[in-house]
Parts: C-alpha cells; sequence; structure tokens
C-alpha cells in the first residue's frame, strides 16, 4: 500500500512540498480553497477581457534562482523566463532614471563613480550564487556550510542600508540601494536592512529578475503538470476548515498561516504549541493596484522601458521616510511604489498595442486608508500623463489581498514579520514541524519565508519524509 499524504493550499510552498513528497512514492492530494490554483502566483483577467494580471508575485528572481525550482523539469512544463534588457530603472526628478544592469561589469560602467564599488560588494555573492542560495533559503544554521561567504554577508549587511550606503558617493546610487533594501519591511535605518537590500540586489545579477512568458500563473501551471505527472492531484474550490473533516492521512502538510494551523488543527495540536502559534506576529501589508493601459506609460525617462520592474520614491531619504512610516504604522505621504511592466517584453498578456502595470506600496497591516491618489501621484510624478493611459484598474486593499488569498493576513505578502526572533523561531522553534507527528506547517510563516521559490515547501516535505523513515 502507497502511504498517503494531502497538503491543504496549492501556492508555491504547498506544490513545492507535494512535488517532494510524490518523488518519493506517496499518493498527494492538494486541497486548494480557490477556484485556481497558486495562491499567491497566480495570472487573472482583473481588469478587462484580454488583459492578464499577476494577482500577486510578478517579478521572480527567487523562483529563477530556487535549488528546488532549478531541479525540476518546469520548462518542459510550459515555464519560459523573460529577461528585460535591465533589471531595473529607478528613475529620479530630474527626468533621468538609475538603471540596473544585470552584468556586473556593465554595471560597473553605468555606476559610475560608484561603479567599482558596487562590483566589489555584490561579486562575491553574485559568482557563488548557488552557495548563497542554499544558505539564505533555508532555516539558519549556526554552522553555516560555507562559513566565509555567510561571514561576509554578516560583515557588509548586518548595519543599516543607510549605514552601507555612505560608502556610495552619488545620491543615484544610494537611492538605487534604498529601493532593494526597502522590499524587506525594515525601516531603512535598521540593523540588517542592508542585508535584506544586498539580497534583493544580488541575484538581479546571478539570475536576474524575470517575469513568466504569460504570467506568474505558468510557474504555478508548469508545478501542477509535473505533479500530474507524478501521480499527485490538486482539487480546488475545496477549503478545509478542520483536519477532522479529511479522511486519514499518513502525513499533512499545510501551506497556511499559524493562526489558520491553529484553528484547523484544533485539538490535534498541544495547548503549549497552540499558544505558540497565537504569538505570531505579521508585518507590514501592500495597497495593490492593476491597470489595464492604452499604451506603454510615459516615462520622462527613456530608460525605464528598458526594465521590467520600476522603483519610485526618489532619494535615499525620501524612500527611508516612506519605509519608516509603514514601520511606525502611519501611511506614507509619499510611498515608494514598486511597479512592474510586463507587457513590454511579454505582449501575450494584453490584447494588441495595449499593455499592463502591476504597482504596490507597503502600508501598515490591515490599513483601510485608500493609497490610491498617494501611490498615482508617485506614477505620474516620474510618468507624467499617466493617468490618462488608464482604461481599467482594479484596487486591492489588505483586506481584498485576504479575501482572495487566507494566507496574506491584513495584507501582509511575506507570511509574517521579518523579525530577528521571527527569521530564528519561524513560526516556533521547531519551524515545519508541528506538536503533532503527522501535521507539518509548509507556508512562508516558516523558513526562508515570503518570496516565490518553493523552498518552505521543500524544506518542510524533506523533514517530513525524514520523520517518517
Ligand atoms: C501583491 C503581492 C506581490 C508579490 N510580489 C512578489 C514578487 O514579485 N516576487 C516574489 O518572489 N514574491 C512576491 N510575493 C510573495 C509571494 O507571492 C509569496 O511569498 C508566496 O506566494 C508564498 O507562497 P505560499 O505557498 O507560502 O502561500 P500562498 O501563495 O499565499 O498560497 C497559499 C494557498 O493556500 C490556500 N489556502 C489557505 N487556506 C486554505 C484552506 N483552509 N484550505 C485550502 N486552501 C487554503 C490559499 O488559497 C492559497 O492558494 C508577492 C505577494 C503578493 C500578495
Amino acid at each position: 500500500m502507497k502511504r498517503r499524504a494531502c497538503v491543504i493550499g496549492a501556492g508555491p510552498n504547498g506544490l513545492a512540498a507535494a512535488i517532494v513528497l510524490a518523488q518519493a512514492g506517496l499518493q498527494v492530494e492538494v486541497f486548494e480553497a480557490e477556484p485556481t490554483p497558486g495562491g499567491a502566483v497566480r495570472t487573472l483577467e482583473l481588469t478587462l477581457p484580454g488583459f492578464l494580471h499577476d494577482f500577486g508575485s510578478a517579478v521572480h528572481p527567487l523562483a529563477a534562482g530556487s535549488p528546488f525550482f532549478s531541479s525540476l523539469p518546469l520548462r518542459e512544463n510550459g515555464l519560459e523566463w523573460i529577461h528585460s534588457p535591465a533589471v531595473l530603472a529607478h528613475p529620479l526628478d530630474d527626468g533621468t532614471a538609475v538603471v540596473l544592469e544585470r552584468d556586473l561589469a556593465e554595471a560597473e560602467r553605468s555606476l559610475g563613480a560608484d561603479g567599482k564599488t558596487w562590483r566589489k560588494l555584490m561579486q562575491p555573492f553574485v559568482e557563488h550564487w548557488a552557495e548563497l542560495a542554499s544558505e539564505i533559503l533555508a532555516p539558519l544554521r549556526v554552522l553555516p556550510r560555507h562559513p566565509l561567504l555567510m561571514a561576509r554577508l554578516g560583515l557588509n549587511g548586518r548595519p543599516s542600508a543607510r549605514r552601507l550606503t555612505q560608502q556610495f558617493r552619488s545620491e543615484r546610487t544610494r537611492a538605487l540601494f534604498a529601493g532593494f533594501a526597502a522590499h524587506s519591511f525594515l525601516s531603512l535605518d535598521e540593523p540588517l536592512s542592508a542585508a535584506f537590500g544586498m539580497l534583493v540586489a544580488v541575484p538581479g545579477h546571478a539570475v536576474g529578475w524575470p517575469v513568466p512568458r504569460g504570467g506568474s500563473q505558468s510557474i504555478t501551471n508548469a508545478l501542477c503538470r509535473y505533479l500530474a505527472q507524478l501521480g499527485g492531484s490538486v482539487k480546488t474550490s475545496t477549503r478545509v476548515e478542520n483536519l477532522s473533516d479529511l479522511p486519514p492521512y499518513d502525513v499533512v502538510l499545510c501551506d497556511v498561516g499559524p493562526r489558520q494551523l491553529a484553528r484547523m488543527a484544533g485539538e490535534r495540536l498541544s495547548p503549549a504549541y497552540r499558544r505558540q502559534l497565537d504569538k505570531y506576529r505579521y508585518g507590514g501589508a501592500v495597497f495593490k493596484v492593476d491597470y489595464a493601459l492604452e499604451r506603454a506609460i510615459p516615462w520622462k525617462a527613456a530608460e525605464c522601458l528598458r526594465a521590467a520592474t520600476v522603483h519610485l520614491g526618489g532619494t535615499f531619504d525620501e524612500i527611508a521616510g516612506s519605509e519608516q512610516a509603514v514601520r511606525e504604522g502611519r501611511e506614507a505621504e509619499r510611498p515608494f511604489v514598486l511597479l512592474a511592466q510586463p507587457t513590454l517584453f511579454d505582449p501575450s498578456r494584453a490584447p494588441q498595442g495595449k499593455h499592463t502595470a502591476w504597482a504596490y506600496c507597503h502600508i501598515p497591516n490591515g490599513s483601510e486608508f485608500d493609497m490610491l491618489p498617494r501611490l498615482e501621484d508617485q506614477i505620474e510624478r516620474f510618468a507624467p500623463g499617466f493617468r490618462q493611459c488608464i482604461l481599467a484598474r482594479r484596487v486591492f486593499s489588505p483586506a481584498d489581498l485576504e479575501r482572495m488569498d487566507a494566507n496574506l493576513v491584513g495584507g501582509d505578502i511575506a507570511g509574517g514579520a521579518m523579525s530577528i526572533r521571527q527569521m530564528l523561531f519561524r513560526p516556533t522553534w521547531r519551524h515545519y514541524a508541528t506538536s503533532a507527528k503527522d501535521i507539518y506547517i509548509c507556508s512562508a510563516s516558516t523558513p526562508p519565508g515570503g518570496a516565490v521559490h518553493g523552498m518552505c515547501g521543500y524544506h518542510a516535505a524533506r523533514m517530513a519524509l525524514a520523520r517518517m523513515k
């Protein structure tokens, strides 16, 4: 008799876990609450017919650089990465943009006076991306397998982003780095914000910041197809409220948040473990808008048309101010906006000649504040006439995001705050294991945390398999 496993949630981590279990010969069933698998990795017609929008993730350095995803036949199952000519553009008020080139030598040239410093900072990690990825996309180890590399990362990344950028001569390079560090939801004056900035920038050179042809759904579809080849199945529109509603399985892996797990598993978890889950903290949220556009965004700086991702927020100080506000529970007056313009490089996602844009800014968890005017003012600032290009828009408040995917609690897209405590004990010191020996948690609320890489699911399933022997 084959052993049977069940995975709750068909996000990238749930699907990764299901694949590891199926590869080991288990009969795997995945139950997904929503009608379409993928969680925050779905592409939907959110505005007008023919316009395909990424509901959640849009740009995928860590999916392209994921040790587990790289081992799977995803290309054979329809996944094709598209790289824009430049990794990223960061427009400034003088009508120009700082552009990050993927090739380090080109980046060195284009960053002028700071080129050498940038290269010196990034090169050791870019050259050893595979080793770095195996360290950072796993639970933090007391004794790392690559101690010198990790020591170097610690040395450069331990201070705040503000401190790290003091080595740059130009305001432009400081602004560029601020954009990377701001992905972390940390204040740019906090320790470790430099490390986050580096870990966002390094894959830009090492593997690029690609978008999948057809949208992020192509990642999910490739994972689902491969799972089916291994004999696994995904049942959609099936929300699991309580584990006791399920038939018996040898093991259950939950791609859900800690509080959902506590509700779902109830008495099967010890009271002490449930108390630990209740203490888990969520982090900042996002306010997101998807646009159907009449034409490409009319950037003042034409260089912005070379990059699928654009960071809008101006100088280091301005971006730092925006992130500080969110950290203090306030809505930023001039928010830092992350924008993706995938149809410039993948016309398959919109009717001929038309475009889409995906944009979000950070906002306190659960905030009901309408950031739309402020977010669009930031786009207009660098692309006057943007509002006239809009055919339709779809706005997602934090509550709207959570309605579309129960794991996005209060609009938190990273599965929980990235405090030092929650980096080490995510969601508890047991990591993927729970107090019940047949129940595991495998969502972004486990190490290594948010982003599309599938490594939470991979490590959780490996732990489950090791303990089943
Ligand atoms: C707006 C936004 C932008 C983002 N941008 C990027 C980006 O550009 N690049 C990047 O790498 N990452 C990005 N992310 C983050 C990334 O998408 C997530 O970190 C990742 O999807 C987490 O994967 P997961 O499998 O843990 O959870 P999810 O993707 O959230 O999937 C969880 C799944 O479980 C299902 N589920 C929950 N409860 C139940 C239940 N009771 N029964 C059945 N099913 C259930 C949900 O419906 C969902 O399908 C973004 C996220 C969002 C929301």
